[in-house]
């Protein structure tokens, strides 16, 4: 089994809506994002997934949060955007992608709403 990650960022504001705690002011963070894939097969150049495809397939989902205030955006209408709501959404929009249709199979979502938090989302 390999298991490959590549990792990238977005800068967002939220608050947590109902929080007892200064989370519940608006903030903002840099948002670490990892995206982790494992499969058995490797393609004809030794490649699980290319590094490159995988990081773009991410980065257009991240460009959807960058610089926003994520209480706004419809995907959050009805729940908060916390750590772990911004894992599981990324993770299904990852694994809507046609660039999963060998034996790369999306595993886990990381975000890390700072270097020493963060929610590993997977199915
Ligand atoms: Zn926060």
């Amino acid at each position: 089994m390999y298991e490959l990650t590549v990792r990238s960022a977005f800068e967002a504001a939220h608050f947590i809506d109902g929080y007892a705690g200064k989370c519940s002011r608006l903030h903002g963070h840099n948002w670490s994002v990892e995206v982790i894939v494992r499969g058995t097969e490797l393609d004809k150049l030794g490649m699980l997934i290319d590094f490159k495809i995988l990081k773009a397939e991410l980065n257009r989902v991240l460009d959807e949060l960058d610089h926003r205030f994520l209480n706004e955006l419809a995907t959050f209408a009805e729940e908060n955007p916390t750590a772990e709501n911004l894992a599981r959404k990324i993770f299904e929009q990852l694994a809507a992608s046609e660039i999963f249709n060998g034996s790369a199979k999306l595993y886990a979502v990381r975000v890390f709403e700072s270097p020493n938090s963060c929610v590993t989302y997977y199915e």
